[in-house]
């Protein structure tokens, strides 16, 4: 059964993913009374600072400051697979969600990034392009390492910087890494402005970027018209009203080689 709002399913690999790649967007329509739910697959256990499973408890306590769902399975960290079971899991929560968008990892050259985002990708595209209600899939910029990620599309997150860095200090157990810092967050939410909008437009804000890999790039709306007469009781917020952006597509990042 369909929800009644528009529903966004963000599904990543590790507890502190969602937080470092897309949360101000996950925050930003959660705000707008999108559904947001977040799944993830591990409970990043083989991460070199986590203790015990205070990696979900600090997720858990993000999910709740940022008020989206959050779905934690417990798949085998630094082995996820692109299997036929990965692919049914994710499908099933597609299936009970029914979300009109998807967002996941950017999956990058071998060598670039984390294994386990790869795999996650692989599946959740897998399952998502054969599900007719999602109208939107997006990769989410990479935590770490940018080799190969080339975004089209960028969504506003000025008004959500603020509790973006929040939530990334909230996973405590990671902060010694470098990339947790909240202040590198903001710097790469202001130099994602300054990329998408060499104008002034970029001034002081923040921008979380994406590539779409399924959409309709060019319109200003990622959910069709077809959600504000059948089952939906609520119109769908158009992308603008929440201040996304479509900018001009750009080359596919699988064709492209950047840091090789
Ligand atoms: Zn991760």
């Amino acid at each position: 059964m369909r929800s009644m709002n528009p529903t966004i399913l963000a599904v990543f690999a590790h507890p502190d993913d969602d937080a470092l790649s897309c949360m101000g967007t996950l925050a930003k329509f959660a705000r707008e009374n999108y559904q947001v739910h977040v799944l993830t697959l591990t409970t990043g256990t083989r991460s070199n600072t986590s203790v015990g499973l205070v990696r979900l408890s600090e997720a858990q306590a993000v999910a709740e400051i940022v008020g989206y769902t959050l779905t934690q399975h417990d798949l085998p960290d630094g082995r996820l697979t692109c299997d036929i079971d990965t692919v049914a899991l994710i499908e099933k929560y597609i299936k009970q969600l029914r979300p009109q968008v998807v967002i996941t990892h950017y999956p990058q050259n071998a060598g670039y990034g984390h294994q386990d985002h790869d795999m996650v990708a692989a599946a959740t595209v897998n399952a998502a392009r054969r599900t007719s209600c999602v109208e939107c899939i997006l990769y989410a910029e990479p935590p770490v390492q940018n080799w190969g990620f080339l975004p089209n599309f960028f969504v506003d997150i000025t008004d959500y910087i603020d509790l973006k860095k929040h939530a990334i200090a909230l996973h405590h157990s990671e902060s010694s890494k470098s990339y947790m810092l909240p202040d590198i967050a903001a710097m790469r939410a202001s130099w994602w402005a300054l990329q998408s909008h060499p104008d002034n437009y970029c001034d002081g804000r923040s921008l979380e970027p994406f590539v779409m890999v399924k959409g309709l790039l060019g319109r200003d709306t990622f959910i069709s018209s077809d959600y504000s007469n059948s089952e939906y009781a609520t119109a769908p917020m158009t992308f603008d009203e929440v201040g996304g952006h479509n900018v001009p597509a750009l080359p596919s990042p699988h064709l492209t080689s950047a840091g090789q």
